[in-house]
């Protein structure tokens, strides 16, 4: 995690920087500007999965071999990383994230998702089907070009904002705002 945190603070993209850019793109305004980051929380350490954990899913998903966990993943190509809960099948993969706890939105994890299935294509071998694992509920979804190209044009608008000097405008609900631990550094918080 440390190893991803420092990658995170030079250009490399990980799926956290396009969680919190589809939270709201002042947030990765605000942490590449001011080099902040929000610290962990004891939510982040319950939702940990142990791979036994993740064995056991593998099982029930009925996934292909060969299976392989927490993949660590660099592409020096694309400027990119992450760590990929569960990849499995060779020719044509699969790629799983797992959640412990079940949530009604999950757009962001989807996200998430997308972003491990275009770095596993990149990097080890194509993929063309994405699991997402929120609590008792599998999502399933199939790994198009189109979807990749979506994930790629996320990483450049990420890219463009963290690059530029003056902050982003935004309109981004109060709602979102009140919970937002950025929200000491933000200049046009709601
Ligand atoms: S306080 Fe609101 S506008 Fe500011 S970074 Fe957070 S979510 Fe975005």
């Amino acid at each position: 995690m440390y190893r991803l945190f420092n990658l995170m603070m030079t250009d490399y993209i990980t799926s956290w920087d396009l969680k919190q850019f589809i939270y709201c793109p002042m947030i990765t305004w605000i942490r590449s500007n001011y080099l902040v980051e929000e610290p962990s929380n004891p939510n982040m350490e319950l939702g940990k999965i142990s791979i036994d954990e993740k064995e056991l899913i593998a099982k029930e998903l009925n996934l292909p071999q060969p299976i392989r966990y927490e993949v660590h993943i660099v592409s020096k190509k694309l400027k990119a990383a992450g760590i990929v809960d569960i990849v499995a099948g060779s020719k044509r993969a699969t790629v799983v994230e797992v959640k412990k706890f079940y949530r009604h939105q999950v757009n962001h994890f989807e996200t998430q998702l997308k972003f491990y299935a275009y770095l596993v294509n990149a990097e080890l071998t194509p993929v063309h089907k994405a699991i997402l694992k929120v609590g008792n509920k599998v999502l399933n979804y199939l790994i198009s070009g189109e979807e990749l190209r979506r994930v790629e044009e996320l990483i450049r608008k990420v890219r463009e904002v963290r690059e530029k000097p003056n902050p982003p405008t935004v309109n981004t609900p109060p709602n979102k705002c009140i919970k937002c631990w950025y929200r000491r550094y933000c200049i046009s918080h709601n």
